[in-house]
This record gives structure tokens, C-alpha cells and sequence, in this order.
């Protein structure tokens, strides 16, 4: 792991928490990883990733970092925030779907006097192009973070959180996490199979993208990566659809979520993304998944700028 430049950025290790209230509701053993706190912004998953994706900018010399993502991008945000922090400059170039109001993450860009263009577009490859075309006419050295940020050197940040969950003394039978573009789900799911193979990580999806290969092809990316020699196969991971009416648009079951966790514990998930997954949770109790003695982690990914900037539905 040592081998790829990272960069620290947030504050690190961040909490595991039982939840008293939600435990004794659904009658099992839930715990919560706050990488909601992950200190840069108003937290997020994004933060892990960005330590080894604007290290490996740096490295490379790059004077501005362009990332791409929906209107309402938390990602987008965070790399803005932690670009501002290693003074690069950042570029966004987002698609325009979503709320393009100066609401929320668009806010929040404004209030950091982040660079911002949106785009008309649906396909991510125009995108890309736009970026090369703009970086060669400032003719500076820049970088490009995909989607998410989740390609292999992204999702090391995740393997690496499971190390972290290990070191923080406690083992977990399940794992459970938001699936948006997959670095996260894919860097817990090789981060358990190489340190914690008692524990299944399930992946609540919240987009409709093909995640049984894209989570996968990240693993086996990110393990060659690593150099390790592992086989990746479906046992590997879990995935369980959560999207409802569509990515970024709430359902009543995540909003349902999102409420429960605010009333019982006084922690805010948000409409897009961990409200969708903690519904899953919830329903896999339900279905009995859980056994009494085993614990469960939900690792809450943040996304608190999305709370003040989502479609009704
Ligand atoms: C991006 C994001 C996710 C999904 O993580 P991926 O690695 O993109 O799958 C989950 N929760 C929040 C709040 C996010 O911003």
C-alpha cells in the first residue's frame, strides 16, 4: 500500500459508532463509520480517495485538477475543497442534470469561488474531451479524476479504510455501503477479502449503472495495483438494488430512512445516497439477513450538501 503517494487531507481514523436506538428498533447490532466526518468540507467518502488521486496530480505536476459529476456532485465539491487546500485550481465540468440552483454543493462551489461548467450531455467521453480541449488551451500541466473518483488508485482509499476499520479493535460480520460509481463498494470489498474474509461487504446501488462488472474489473484493477495475486469472483461482494425512481431522485423508502436516523440517533443521511443504503439495511433485517450475535457496519459516506439541494418527487 505504501508504494502510491497519498496525500493527507482529512482527519483520520474516523469514528465507529453503535447505534443504541436503531439497534434496539430493528433488534440487531448496527454500528456506524462516520466518514461523514472526514474533516475536509462537510465530510464524505470522496476524502479517502482524494488523498491518493491529488497526490498522484501533484506528482505528476499538474496545476489544475478537472473533475466531472451530476449538478449536485459531492464528489465534485470535495475535490474543489481539497484542491483549494493543496492550492491547485480546479475545474468542473458537470453534467446538467440535477439542481443547478446555487443551492447545496452549488453553494458551496460558490461560496469557494470554484470554477463551474455545465454541460448538456449524457455521456461522460464528451466530457472528457472538453477537459483535454481546455486543459491544452491553458496550456498548464492537468489531471483528470473520473466520475466519482472511483478508478483503481481511488479505490486504494477504501481498501485502505478497512485496515483502519480493523485497527479500531472491533470485527464486523457485514459491511454495508452506497454504490454510485463503485470506488467505494470495490476498495471495501478487496480491502475485506485481503484483511477481514469473515466480513461480506454489500453494496446498496443508488444508480443503474452495471455494477456486477464494474464492481468486479475495479477490484481486480485495484488489486493489481496493489500486486497481489487475488481471483475475484461473485462471492466476492453483494449487491442489492436500492435506486427507486432513479439516481438522485429520493424514494419514500430512503426518506423513510433518512428521518428514522435523524429521530433515533441525531445523525443526517442524505436523499441520494446513504438514505437509499441505509434503506437496504433496514430491509435486509427485515429479511432476517442479520443473525443476533453479528454486527453490522454501515459506513455512512456522507452527502450532507445533497440534504439542502434535492428534486421533490
Ligand atoms: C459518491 C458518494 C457515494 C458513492 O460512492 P462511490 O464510490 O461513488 O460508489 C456514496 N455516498 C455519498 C454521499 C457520495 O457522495
Amino acid at each position: 500500500m505504501n508504494t502510491y503517494p497519498k496525500i493527507n487531507l482529512g482527519i483520520f481514523p474516523t469514528p465507529v459508532q453503535r447505534l443504541d436506538n436503531i439497534s434496539k428498533l430493528l433488534g440487531c447490532e448496527i454500528y456506524i463509520k462516520r466518514d461523514d466526518l472526514t474533516g475536509v468540507g462537510l465530510g464524505g467518502n470522496k476524502v479517502r480517495k482524494l488523498e491518493y488521486l491529488l497526490a498522484d496530480a501533484k506528482q505528476q505536476g499538474a496545476e489544475v485538477v478537472f473533475t466531472t459529476g451530476g449538478a449536485q456532485s459531492n464528489h465534485a465539491m470535495l475535490t474543489a475543497a481539497c484542491a483549494a487546500k493543496l492550492g491547485m485550481k480546479a475545474i468542473l465540468i458537470l453534467k446538467k442534470r440535477g439542481v443547478t440552483e446555487c443551492l447545496g454543493n452549488q453553494l458551496l462551489e460558490h461560496l469557494m469561488g470554484t470554477e463551474v461548467i455545465f454541460m448538456d450531455t449524457d455521456d461522460y467521453a464528451d466530457i472528457y474531451a472538453e477537459m483535454d480541449r481546455m486543459g491544452q488551451q491553458l496550456g498548464v500541466p492537468y489531471y483528470r479524476i473520473p466520475c466519482g473518483g472511483s478508478n483503481a488508485l481511488g479505490c486504494l482509499g477504501y481498501v485502505d479504510c478497512v485496515r483502519e476499520i480493523q485497527s479500531q479493535g472491533m470485527t464486523f460480520s457485514h459491511i454495508i455501503c452506497a454504490e454510485g460509481s463503485g470506488g467505494t463498494m470495490a476498495g471495501l470489498s478487496l480491502g475485506a477479502k485481503l484483511f477481514m474474509p469473515e466480513t461480506k461487504v454489500h453494496g446498496m446501488m443508488v444508480d443503474t449503472d452495471p455494477f456486477d462488472r464494474i464492481t468486479p474489473a475495479l477490484m481486480r484493477e485495484a488489486a493489481k495495483l496493489l500486486g497481489v495475486d487475488v481471483q475475484i469472483t461473485a462471492d466476492d461482494f453483494d449487491l442489492r438494488d436500492m435506486c427507486g425512481p432513479g439516481y438522485a431522485i429520493p424514494s419514500e423508502e430512503g426518506n423513510a430512512a433518512v428521518s428514522l436516523m435523524a429521530q433515533n440517533e441525531g445523525i443526517f443521511l442524505d436523499p441520494v445516497y446513504t438514505g437509499k443504503a441505509f434503506a437496504g439495511l433496514i430491509r435486509m433485517a427485515e429479511e432476517g439477513a442479520f443473525k443476533a450475535h453479528e454486527r453490522v457496519l454501515f459506513v455512512h459516506t456522507g452527502g450532507a450538501g445533497g440534504l439542502f439541494a434535492v428534486l421533490k418527487n
